[in-house]
């Protein structure tokens, strides 16, 4: 080993989904919206003059961050944006932890968290899910640096009750409680925790323009929680890098936060469309958990989720599979488009079926 390398901050990587090259492959592995952006996104983006990409963006993004507040009924001091909502969870690892308590999040959730931890030489702990992959929010309720919740959780789409999250709080005000919302517009009405930023100033609600909003290649994501809170956040990414959104980002984000008719109406779709193909594979002997998200997690009680994943890449069907302890025979499937999900059971179908 060369001398330099003693030096090298050595971190094993999160792994993205695979992006297929071929683009007839049914991608329903990292969990995209199937649906286009609004029109409304590309006509803006089309509209764009070439002056926009010569000057540097707004470091503060406000136009996006205004709309966002307006959208939300919140004050613009309150709103925060990213790269993603990696990027702002990223932002948010690197403000807030750095005491000697671990933080405290599910053993089953994004795998993110722990390289982030891993990254930054964040002290974690993590708590495992009950045998009904849920969250016990009592075994949150001790000493800790900081906790992360995804709700509702990936991979398993389980959503947590808005009044254990109150109970969290309630019982953790000495700590940040970042509650990570990527899916939650596939949930209920009323299951978002933004309404407590005002209430809970340790609370930090984080989103994103991935999932629901149809634009995971822009890369967008935002943070809502208290002005004190958001100050923090903004000193540490000044001190990193001014300019993390670029001008093309802020100007379609800003569109698709205006265009909330298009907005509900695919969600209306994905959960239509997840209701209906949950139903269909619990049939072909599967076992489904309760999603409120645009996937589902599923194992089948006779072969191994494994196989089925090999067998569906074969056939061009892009799955997502988790080889990590008790969640290793589950497969993980985005929601797609109606078509796809109906090419999706026939090949289940026939690879069940076979002898
Ligand atoms: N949080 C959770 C729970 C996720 O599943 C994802 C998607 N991989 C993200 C955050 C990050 O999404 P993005 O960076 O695309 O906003």
């Amino acid at each position: 080993m060369s001398k330099w390398e003693e030096n090298v901050r050595k971190v094993v990587p999160y792994t993205p989904g695979e992006q297929p090259k071929d683009q007839n492959v049914i991608k329903l592995n990292t969990n995209e919206n199937p649906y286009p952006p609004s029109p409304f996104v590309m006509m803006k983006v089309n509209e764009m003059k070439d002056d926009i990409l010569r000057k540097y963006p707004d470091p503060t993004a406000d136009m996006l961050i205004e709309s966002l507040a307006d959208y939300y009924k919140i004050d613009k001091s309150s709103v925060f944006a990213g790269v993603g909502s990696d990027d702002v969870l990223g932002m948010i690892f690197m403000t807030f932890f750095k005491g000697e308590l671990p933080i405290l999040f599910p053993d089953v959730t994004y795998s993110f968290y722990p390289v982030w931890a891993d990254l930054m030489d964040i002290k974690y702990e993590t708590v495992p899910l009950n045998d009904k992959f849920e969250i016990n929010i009592e075994d949150y309720i001790k000493p800790n640096g900081g906790i992360v919740i995804a709700n509702p959780n990936a991979p398993t789409g389980i959503l947590l009750e808005k009044d254990k999250i109150i109970k969290l709080l309630d019982n953790n005000k000495d700590s940040i409680v970042v509650i990570d919302e990527a899916y939650i517009d596939f949930s209920p009405e009323g299951s978002s925790c933004l309404d407590l930023i005002s209430k809970y100033d340790n609370l930090i609600v984080v989103r994103t323009f991935s999932k629901s909003r149809n634009l995971a290649g822009l890369r967008l994501g935002y943070a809502m929680a208290d002005p004190k809170i958001i100050k923090y956040l903004n000193d540490v990414k000044f001190s990193y890098n001014s300019y993390t959104l670029n001008t093309f980002t802020i100007l379609a984000g800003t569109a698709a936060i205006s265009d909330d008719a298009y907005f509900r109406k695919c969600n209306e779709k994905i959960i239509a469309t997840r209701e209906r193909f949950s139903e269909k594979i619990k049939e072909l002997g599967f076992t489904v958990l309760p999603s409120d998200t645009n996937f589902v997690f599923a194992s089948h009680k006779e072969k191994a989720a494994s196989d089925i994943f090999q067998y569906l890449k074969n056939k061009g069907i892009f799955v997502r599979y988790f080889n990590l302890p008790g969640i290793d025979n589950y497969l993980r499937i985005s929601i797609g488009l109606d078509e796809e999900m109906d090419k999706l059971l026939e090949e289940l179908n026939t690879f069940l079926t076979q002898d």
